[in-house]
This record gives C-alpha cells, structure tokens and sequence, in this order.
C-alpha cells in the first residue's frame, strides 16, 4: 500500500497549501512599496489573530527568539522575576532569564500538572519585575489558567509585568489580551498559523513599552524599539524573512476564510476546531488503554498520553511513522520513552483525528498488544464530535 506523509506533531505542524504557494512566488525586495504593503497587511491581521489593540511585531527568528526578546527588552540584571514553571518550555524561561541576570523565584508544578493558584499567590511580590508563563506547555501538553494569573497579578502586583509564551497557546486557547492585561504573549509560525518555522510574533503592551525605557540588559538584533519604530514605516529593522511573511498573509487569509473573511471569528473557529479536535482525541486514546498525562488540565494544542507500564512511547512513534508516514512526537527530555503526543494546532480537522485514532488502534493491538476492537476509538471521538457540533 502507498503511504501519504502526515505530521502530528505540536510544532512544526502540516502546511496550508495556499500559504506554500505563497512563499514560492514571493520574490520581492523587502525595501519596496510591494513589501510595504504585505508588512501592514500581515501586522494588521495579526493584531486580530492575537486579539489585542496594542502593536504586534514580527521577528524573523524561531519562538525562542522572541522569548529571548521578552527577558532581554523588560529585565535588568539583578532584577527580581517570577517564572512559574511545569515543563521543559518553561524551564526554557529559568535559563533565559538567568542568562540575562536576573533572579530568578520559581513555582514549579509536577509534569504533567498545572499550578496551584495558592502557591503563586504566595510567591509573588511586588518587587517581581516581571512573571514569565506558558499558557499551554507543550511538552506536558498541559495548559495553565492564563485568565487567572492575570487576575492575580492585578490583584497582587499590579506593576509586575505578565509575559506569556503562547507559541502553542494562540490558536487553540482564547485569550482578552487587553482586557486581562497580558503585556507580552508570543506566537511561533510552526504552531497555529500553518507555515514553516522561521517566524515569531508578539504583542507588546503600553505598560511594557513604558517599563522597557528602563530595561539595562544589552539587545541588538531583538531590540523591540527598533522593531516598533521601522513596522510604523512598514519595514522591519533588518532583512525579514519575505517568503514565510508572503506565506503567513496567506494563511491568515486562510482562517479569516473559514468565517466569510472575518478574521476574529476565524480564529475563533480555529480554537474551537482545536478544542474538539482534543476532546476527540483524548476519548479515543483512553478508549483504547491509553491514560491522559495530564487529565486535571489537558492542552487543545497537544494531547499527551502515557503507554501503559513496562511499554515503550517510541515504538508507538516508530511504528506509527514506519506503517502510515505519520509523525507523532515523543516526550522530551525525561518523558521520552514514557508518552507520546499529538497536536491538533493549526491545518488540522476532524478527518485528520480520525485517520489517527484508526491508525493508532492498528499500532494499540500489533505493537503494544492491547486488546482493541476495531472501531473502538475512533467511536469515541464520534461521539465528541456529535455532541461538539449539536451544541
Ligand atoms: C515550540 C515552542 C517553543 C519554541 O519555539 P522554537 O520555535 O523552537 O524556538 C516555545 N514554547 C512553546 C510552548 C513551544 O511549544
């Protein structure tokens, strides 16, 4: 039998083809009045994908670059923050922040597990320059309560600044940026937005705007003031990634498409698709002896699920990969071995969860030997859809 390529994978995730054709005919210089007027274009519909009225700015790097933007742009060096920490994404916060010399507080939280409100309610002060967060930590695919963090923080330190890693969190969770009063929140291309890695965004507050005047630590390439001042012009401060911005206007288009060219209720709909797309997978994974890693709080990003005791998560990735070119990603760091995880962010819908589930009761009953019936799975993910679209 042929096999066609498939990614599940929480980042990069499947390509939108409009936006692949995008990028193969976006042969333009980046300092012309055609740029121009793609640059705005882009920035603008960005502004309604994050859902914010403050400035959106893109960087032409991977997620972590705009990470590296947030700590650099907002911190000093000997400055208190909080990081509240669950996985090896917010770990990345710990180093990121510790390399630009701040003092880092930590609340942790099992793998697998989200935060306990109390314990961060207790851990952070007034003097915390800044709380830095996940709002879905991928590698757990576990999401945390942005919405009350948020109100947290306002309640308990107003000054303190909220930066939040939504590189997996936009387009599968919904967000009142403005209204919780988010400062930073970051998105990545290989996430929601259905293009190759290359491109991270991120809106910027008022507030944070006003707090990086005083910021002391060095930045050049990510300086985000240069970024804010050249996007006014409609140009980037240096040579941009022209093709992957070509490809995100077009994607963009895309999911503003899938509400009649709204593009608020196109990122509305997507999150929901994420949402179902999880809740089905989730089902249809237990249904087959699987257990959800993290049950208490699972992510619509990402799914993760433990193999049973005494398997092996890598013969799932393996033989999903050898039997049906599917990729599924492993656990990182410590987890591997232990789970695996499948996306649903981004060009990703119910056929797709579906094609999965029917592949994986193959993978269930020959590799791992469990005892399925066929049609076990991928009924309960019916099921979820059923009630979904009634609702
Ligand atoms: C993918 C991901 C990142 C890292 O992005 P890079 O593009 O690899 O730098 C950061 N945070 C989360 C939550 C992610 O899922």
């Amino acid at each position: 039998m042929i096999r066609k390529t498939r990614l599940f994978t929480p980042g990069p995730t499947p390509l939108l083809p409009a936006a692949q054709f995008a990028m193969a005919a976006a042969d333009m210089h980046h300092r012309t009045p055609e740029f121009r007027a793609l640059y705005q274009k882009v920035l603008a519909q960005l502004r309604v994908f994050v859902g914010t009225g403050s400035d959106v700015l893109l960087l032409s790097s991977s997620g972590t670059g705009a990470m590296e933007a947030a700590v650099s742009n907002l911190t000093s060096p000997g400055e208190r923050v909080l990081v509240l920490t669950a996985g090896k994404f917010g770990e990345r916060w710990v180093a990121l922040a510790k390399a630009f010399g701040c003092e880092v507080d930590l609340v942790e939280a099992p793998y697998g597990e989200t935060f306990d409100l109390a314990a961060v309610r207790k851990a952070l002060k007034p003097e915390h320059r800044a709380i830095f967060v996940q709002a879905t930590e991928t590698s757990t695919a576990v999401r945390h309560d942005v919405e009350a963090l948020a109100k947290l923080r306002n309640e308990v330190a107003p000054g303190t600044l909220l930066v939040v890693d939504g590189i997996t969190g936009l387009g599968t969770t919904h967000f009142d940026v403005d209204g919780w009063g988010i400062d930073i929140l970051i998105g990545g291309s290989q996430k929601a937005v259905m293009i190759p890695p290359g491109l991270a965004y991120l809106s910027v507050s008022d507030k944070a705007w006003v707090a990086m005047e005083k910021s002391k630590n060095p930045r050049y390439y990510f300086d985000l003031r240069k970024e804010r001042k050249n996007a006014v012009k409609g140009e980037s401060a240096y040579t941009p990634a022209v093709a992957l911005i070509a490809a995100l206007g077009a994607a963009l288009d895309y999911i503003a498409g899938q509400a009649g060219g709204d593009l608020e209720k196109g990122r509305i709909a997507l999150v929901d698709n994420a949402q179902v797309n999880a809740a089905a997978t989730r089902a249809g994974l237990v249904a087959l002896g699987f257990t959800l890693f993290a049950p208490t709080a699972p992510a619509a990003a990402a799914t993760a699920v433990a193999v049973p005791e005494g398997m092996d998560s890598s013969e799932v990735v393996k033989a999903l990969k050898t039997r049906f070119a599917s990729v599924i990603a492993n656990g990182q760091g410590e987890m591997k071995g232990k789970i695996f995880r499948v996306a649903h962010l981004g060009f990703f819908d119910f056929l797709d969860t579906i094609a999965l589930l029917g592949a994986m009761e193959h993978i269930a009953k020959d590799t791992l030997k469990l005892p399925v019936k066929y049609g076990q799975a991928v009924a309960a993910a019916q099921q979820v859809y059923s009630d979904a679209v009634k609702s």
